[in-house]
């Protein structure tokens, strides 16, 4: 056990927290320096939601600004780290006999950059990502997980980048500090609690918890990263949130590690 990488599930919440130094930005950098310096990192992104499981190959994969309307700033941010082809043939062996297709095209969206340039600023470390194929049920997700376990023996460190609470409708752009709703505090508590007693059942059939995860996940594509660091964690392994707090009332900072 001594030599497993942990996973990390990271609420990646505003683009804008790439540029800022905040609570939560101290929280991803402080991360790094309490893990081992990973081979390679493997990112799975709220942002790579699409019909296929696909996995990053090239060499370089460029950052991707994946949002509009934000300060030109944020189109400026480069997180220049190299790719591993190495490491994406390697997923794709794991995950056989899920047929997993190479992606040339697609580099770091911003749910890897905006927080991996907190946690490892220097972007030295090769960073692939794997898609989330969102025709897939969400046992589809907690089975993908398990089945990359190993790469944690290999000291790769898997990230999950969404929110566990995510309600863009609900978010406020003008005061990010006014208190969480009620529903978004009473979902996120479920969920650590759920952690805690290691009731995977419940969490991946979230939608029972009725009408508080409607409104906390009104479209699966920020949950499920979370889902594969849960299909990630050994039997009762122990488990963390190295950050913490509500953005906006309506989006769960929270970070998950696993070991
Ligand atoms: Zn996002």
């Amino acid at each position: 056990m001594t030599n497993l990488m942990p996973a990390i599930f990271i609420g990646h919440g505003n683009p804008m927290n790439a540029l800022s130094k905040n609570n939560y930005t101290e929280g991803w950098a402080s991360i790094s320096k309490s893990i081992p310096r990973p081979k390679a990192i493997l990112s799975v992104s709220a942002h790579y939601y699409i019909p296929f499981c696909m996995v990053t190959s090239s060499h370089s994969p460029p950052t991707i600004h994946d949002f509009s309307g934000f300060p030109k700033e944020l189109y400026q941010v480069d997180y220049p780290a190299p790719g591993s082809p190495e490491l994406a043939h390697r997923v794709k062996e794991l995950l056989k006999p899920i047929v997993v297709k190479f992606d040339e095209s697609w580099g770091l969206d911003h749910g890897t950059w905006s927080v991996l340039k907190h946690v490892f600023p220097e972007a030295d470390i090769p960073v692939v990502q794997l898609s989330i194929d969102e025709t897939q049920p969400t046992m589809f997700h907690y089975e993908m997980g398990n089945r990359l376990m190993s790469l944690r023996e290999e000291g790769i460190l898997i990230i999950g980048s969404g929110n566990i609470v995510h309600n863009l409708a609900a978010y406020n752009w003008n005061n990010k500090d006014i208190p969480p709703f009620d529903w978004a505090m009473r979902f996120e508590k479920y969920v650590r609690e759920m952690l805690i007693k290691g009731d995977v059942t419940s969490l991946i059939n979230y939608q029972n918890f009725g009408d508080d995860a409607i409104l906390s996940v009104p479209n699966p594509d920020h949950y499920l990263p979370f889902i594969y660091i849960l299909g990630l964690r050994k039997e009762m392994e122990k488990v963390s949130f190295p950050v913490q707090g509500v953005d906006g009332g309506s989006v769960s900072m929270l970070a998950v590690q696993i070991g």
